[in-house]
């Protein structure tokens, strides 16, 4: 039961590969991930279920490989993912949270296969679940990945875990006078040319009335807030 006061009862984390990097451009930052873990340990100890889709932008994002064939390119990039969320169980294990990774693309010896309805069984039973090597499918995103997963497990909202602390007018690093969004429409972000997700995972929120939230997981307490339901970030919704 989630605990009164919650707005959002489940919910699915997206997190950037380049979170768990750190101050590093590659790679895992044990000391990142660690951070992260904490985050989410603090939110799950509200009595919100949670899944996590993580990206894998730290190690190889296959669009950028263009002497290599797309779909084998993409296949590296969603097996990235999957040394990320082995990262993030072993971290939010150590925080006496059981944690189960789940992937897209079969490796028992590692990792649960993904099956939708033990995904829900192991949030029912108060586990954390990470979703991992994406879709399982060559030209989408892990941003699409968890617009998928969190429509398939019921989730509330789609909180997207970014660099900045949500989306801007303008690029806030090089104008001043740009401004966050705090609360936006799905008509209104697509008009404003806003880059929230990509346009695959946005159409699936907007088609499908999933609320987003963009926000900075490592600024302490966000996590929290987002599910209190406080104004943090930037709320895309109808
Ligand atoms: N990827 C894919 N299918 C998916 C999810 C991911 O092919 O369903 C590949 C794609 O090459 C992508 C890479 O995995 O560039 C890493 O994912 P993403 O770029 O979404 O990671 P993030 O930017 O969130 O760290």
């Amino acid at each position: 039961m989630a605990a009164p006061g919650l707005k959002y009862r489940r919910v699915l984390l997206k997190i950037g590969g380049e979170s768990l990097a750190g101050e590093r451009a590659f790679g895992i930052a044990p000391l990142a991930v660690q951070a992260l873990a904490a985050r989410i340990v603090e939110a799950l100890e509200l009595g919100v279920e949670l899944a996590v889709v993580v990206g894998g932008g730290n190690f190889w994002r296959g669009g950028e490989h263009r002497n290599i064939n797309r779909a084998t390119a993409d296949y590296i990039g969603m097996l990235g993912t999957v040394m990320n969320a082995l990262a993030l169980q072993e971290a939010i294990e150590r925080l006496h949270v059981p944690t189960r990774v789940q992937t897209a693309i079969e490796m028992r010896e590692v990792a649960e296969p993904y099956i939708r309805r033990k995904a829900v069984a192991h949030l029912e039973a108060g586990r954390l679940v990470i979703f991992a090597a994406g879709s399982g499918n060559p030209y989408f995103t892990t941003d699409t990945a968890g617009a998928l997963r969190a429509m398939e497990i019921g989730a509330e909202a789609l909180l997207k875990a970014t660099k900045v602390d949500g989306a801007y007018t303008d690029d806030p690093m090089t104008n001043p006078n740009a401004t966050r969004i705090e609360r936006t429409t799905y008509l209104e972000a697509l008009n404003n040319g806003l880059k929230i997700l990509d346009a695959t995972a946005f159409s699936l929120c907007m088609d499908n009335n999933l609320p987003i939230i963009v926000f900075r997981l490592e600024d302490e307490g966000s996590l929290v807030r987002v599910l209190a339901g406080d104004q943090v970030g930037t709320l895309v919704a109808a």
